[in-house]
Order: structure tokens, then C-alpha cells, then sequence
């Protein structure tokens, strides 16, 4: 019976992506958690090969289907880096079976989050648009800059992606700059200014700007700068292996382990 010795079972929706090739590899090397199957789309090439060839290990005997249900029904919990509309197709089979849903998909609107709320009061979902730990305590440190430094500091957050990333700017782009709107005291939504382009005027006092760089194969680059007349600080991330990812979201999946049913974060699971 997966888990009934104390190990996780744990199952990967999107088996076959960058992050679940990854996550299958993790997985396979903790100690404390067991993968016990992973999903693809339905029809998708990847359907019925083994987990382990997807992600160029050796053979694992655990086979990628097309069926989330069956998955979320055997699993204790389901890590889950694929696209918005599937990951909250996944986070209402994980309220039907009542188990631990980790989401690192970004690219999710308020309506999105509204409706993962709705499935968190039966199951225990953590979320996190990066799933690392720097980036955690970057967020930290930028809410706290934020609110140090006030307006007459200008923020910009700067990011840069692989060319393969579809959403713009990086859902950790967004998280960072609503740390420093926490920071102020305000809503990101009513100051951000995501592109810029021909005459634009001055820079209005307050706002907090975007720049998304994609190209090559970059993992994840985000620095915050925060400039005043004569000086500027810089905070930063670079991210040059997946495996951060997918190292925190297993240890997402065991923090949950036990949890009332909710809609939590990083910040939860590393206790910032
Ligand atoms: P990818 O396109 O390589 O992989 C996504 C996979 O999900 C694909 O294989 C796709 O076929 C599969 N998929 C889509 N719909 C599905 C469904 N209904 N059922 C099963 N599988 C389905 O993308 P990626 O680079 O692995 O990134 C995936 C997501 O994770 C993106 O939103 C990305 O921004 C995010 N991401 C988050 C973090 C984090 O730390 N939170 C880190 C890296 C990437």
C-alpha cells in the first residue's frame, strides 16, 4: 500500500515537460517519498512510456497514462508543473480524494486562484510560482527593502527565460514585485507598468516596473533594482539548475503531509 510505511507516494501530472522530467528525478533519489505514476495529456506521444525514459533515466516500471483521476486516487500527493486550466482541472480531483496537491504552475489569474481556493477547503494544496528556496527569501528581503526605502525609490524588476517559457513576465517576476508593493502598502495592479515603449514620459514616482528578457536555454534569472538619485541597490537570483524546483516541491509534498485542508505557499512550507 503506497505511503502506509511512512514514505509519500507521489505522482507527477505533466510527466513528460522540462519540470516533470526533472521532478521524476528528484523523486526517484529522496529517501522519504516513492513515485507511483505521473500523466500527460490525452493522445500526447509520451502516454504509456515508462517514467524513467522519459527523464533518460534507467526503466522505473512506472508507466505515463492519460488518466489524473486513477493518479490522485493512488497518490499521497501529486506534484504538479504543466499549464493554468490543467492545474485546476488537477487541484478538483485532488478536493474529490482529499490529497496534497503542490502546484508550481504559473501564468494563473485572480479568477484562477479564486477557484484553487474553492478545491483548498478539502484538500492541501501548496503553491508557489518558484518553488527554491533563494527565491523565497528574496521575496523576504525585497518586501522588507520595499517598505524600508519608500516611494522616493524607483523598482524595477529585470527577468530573463529560456525561449521556451510562454507566459510574460515570470510568475516570480509578479510575486517579487507584489513583495515590494506588500512592502508599501499598496497593489501591485494599480503600479505596475509591465511594458514600456516610444514616448513615454517621465517615470511617475511609485511605480514598480517590469523588463522580460527571454532567450537560449536560461533556467531563471531575477534581479530587483531599486535606484535613488546617486545610488541603487540590487537584489538578485540566478537560478542555473531545475533541480532546485523540483527539490522544493517534494519537500512542499512531505511539509503538507498531515496539514488541514488550504491554500499554502513557500513561505509556509520554509517557515519565512
Ligand atoms: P513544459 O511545457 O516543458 O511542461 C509542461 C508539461 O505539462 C508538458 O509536458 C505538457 O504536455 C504537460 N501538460 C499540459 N497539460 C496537461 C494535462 N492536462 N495533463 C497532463 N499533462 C499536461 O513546461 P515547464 O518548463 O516544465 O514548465 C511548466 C510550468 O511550471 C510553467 O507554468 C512554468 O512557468 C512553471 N515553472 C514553475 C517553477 C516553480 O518553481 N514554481 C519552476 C519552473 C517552471
Amino acid at each position: 500500500m503506497p505511503g502506509s510505511d511512512g514514505i509519500l507516494a507521489i505522482g507527477i501530472v505533466g510527466c513528460a515537460g522540462r519540470m516533470g522530467r526533472m521532478l521524476t528525478k528528484i523523486v526517484t533519489e529522496s529517501k522519504d517519498v516513492t513515485l507511483v505514476g505521473g500523466t500527460e495529456r490525452p493522445g500526447a506521444e509520451p502516454v504509456s512510456n515508462d517514467l524513467g525514459t522519459l527523464a533518460g533515466l534507467s526503466p522505473l516500471g512506472v508507466a505515463c497514462t492519460d488518466d489524473p483521476d486513477a493518479l490522485f486516487a493512488k497518490a499521497d500527493a501529486v506534484l504538479d508543473f504543466t499549464a493554468p486550466v490543467a492545474s485546476l482541472a488537477h487541484a478538483r480531483l485532488a478536493a474529490k480524494h482529499r490529497k496534497i496537491h503542490v502546484i508550481g504552475t504559473t501564468g494563473m489569474n485572480a479568477d484562477d486562484v479564486a477557484a484553487l481556493q474553492r478545491s483548498a477547503s478539502e484538500a492541501v494544496i501548496v503553491m508557489a510560482p518558484n518553488m527554491s528556496l533563494g527565491v523565497n527569501l528574496l521575496l523576504a528581503l525585497v518586501e522588507r527593502a520595499a517598505r524600508a526605502l519608500g516611494e522616493g525609490w524607483d523598482i524595477e524588476i529585470v527577468e530573463m527565460h529560456h525561449r521556451m517559457k510562454v507566459d510574460a513576465p515570470s510568475g516570480t517576476a509578479l510575486g517579487l514585485g507584489r513583495a515590494a508593493a506588500r512592502g508599501r502598502g499598496v497593489e501591485l495592479d494599480e503600479v505596475a507598468v509591465k511594458t514600456r515603449d516610444g514616448v513615454t514620459g517621465a517615470r511617475p514616482d511609485g511605480r514598480i516596473g517590469f523588463a522580460t528578457l527571454r532567450g537560449g536555454d536560461v533556467v531563471g534569472e531575477h534581479r530587483v533594482i531599486i535606484a535613488a538619485a546617486g545610488e541603487r541597490i540590487e537584489l538578485g537570483h540566478i537560478a542555473t539548475d531545475r533541480a532546485i524546483f523540483a527539490r522544493g516541491a517534494v519537500r512542499a509534498a512531505l511539509w503538507a503531509r498531515g496539514r488541514s485542508p488550504g491554500l499554502y505557499s513557500m513561505k509556509d512550507v520554509l517557515g519565512l
